[in-house]
């Protein structure tokens, strides 16, 4: 992709951190490779979906995204600010421009403040407005992610989830941010709340030219959202591309195998292939060579020892894997979640 046009740039990120184990004495150290060379670019306006299992590093590239967590090598560059520079300047600059959506909805809320009153400190704190006009500003973002605005004056206790987390969004989007980081946002919330919820960003981002990082496991939601998807393995990009040219033709195996393992809706479908075998290894103890070789059904005697394959890029789809596009079965096509019209969650 056009790296020119890019709002974030991450660029070979590299993020180890050390644990001990073996009670107080500490008998072994060791370091979990939470990312091993992460390169991607995020346009402005743009959607993506970062997917992959439990492990595999998303939750730790998003926060790395913003500034939140030491990384070990390499770069992130957002609006030209470099994030991982640990300027307070450039942070304090960050945290005006960029904001989280997190998973809990009920847990991320303060359940001594009122809605009204999270939302109130986040303008406070920004100085996004003046103190006398705080209660219309809330009213307003109350308004803008669907809520009536008198259950500002409810504590997360007396709302339902659905409406937690839109008090979250509220909450992120008091800052007027130009990116937004959101974690398993909907993964809390039951089926017909998360396409709402789905609906909202969608909304969000065409009303305000928002750019999003969408962190999910459910590959699902991420077709219905995003513009583009990464998929990631053990600290790695493995796949890389705009979501119906992943979606359609994925180019990487494990991609091929989370498609197949979307439960569809149809129950006349017959799945082709057995789903994923296996657990992916630690990230404590990495295999040699590609590291999805342990439960690849397509691995070869040179994927046992060469180095990890790196991205290769062909029509703005990019894949770390030897097989040549179109080697893969076309997967069925995953079925986007359906998307409810009721009243707000
Ligand atoms: Fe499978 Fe080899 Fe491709 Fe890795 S490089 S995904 S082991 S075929």
């Amino acid at each position: 992709m056009n790296r020119a046009a890019s709002l974030l740039e991450v660029d070979d990120l590299v993020l180890h951190f050390p644990v001990s184990g073996g009670g107080a004495l500490g008998l072994w150290r060791r370091s979990v490779k939470a990312l091993n060379g992460v390169s991607l670019a995020i346009r402005r306006g743009e959607t993506i979906g970062l997917v992959g299992e439990s492990g595999s590093g998303k939750s730790t590239l998003g926060r790395a995204i913003l500034g939140l967590e030491p990384v070990t090598s390499g770069h992130v560059a957002f609006a030209g600010i470099d994030v991982t520079a640990g300027r307070r300047a450039d942070l304090a600059r960050l945290r005006r421009e960029t904001a989280m959506v997190f998973q809990d909805p009920s847990n991320a809320l303060n359940p001594r403040l009122t809605a009204g009153e999270a939302i109130a400190e986040v303008l406070r704190v920004h100085r996004k407005v003046l103190p006398a006009e705080i209660p219309a500003r809330v009213s307003e973002l109350l308004s803008l992610v669907g809520l009536d605005p008198t259950l500002g004056n409810r504590r997360p206790q007396a709302l339902s989830g659905g409406q937690c987390q839109r008090v979250g969004i509220a909450r992120a989007l008091a800052i007027e941010p130009t990116m937004i980081v959101a974690d398993e946002c909907v993964a809390a919330l039951d089926v017909s709340i998360q396409g709402q919820i789905i609906n909202l960003f969608i909304d969000l981002r065409e009303r305000m030219n928002l750019t999003l990082v969408f962190i999910a496991h459910d590959l699902a939601v991420v077709r219905r959202l995003c513009d583009r998807v990464a998929v990631m393995y053990l600290g790695r990009i493995v796949e890389e591309g705009p979501t119906e040219a992943v979606f359609s033709a994925p180019r990487h195996p494990y991609t091929a195998a989370l498609i197949r393992s979307i439960p569809e809706i149809d129950p006349d479908i017959v799945l082709p292939d057995a789903p994923m075998q296996g657990e992916p290894p630690s990230p404590l103890s990495l295999p040699a060579g590609c590291p999805f070789h342990p439960r690849c059904p397509h691995a070869e005697a040179r994927c046992h020892a060469d180095p990890p394959p790196s991205l290769r890029r062909r029509d703005d789809h990019g894949w770390a894997c030897i097989l040549e596009p179109g080697a893969l079965p076309t997967p069925l096509n995953a079925s986007p979640i359906p998307i409810a019209t009721g009243e707000s969650a």
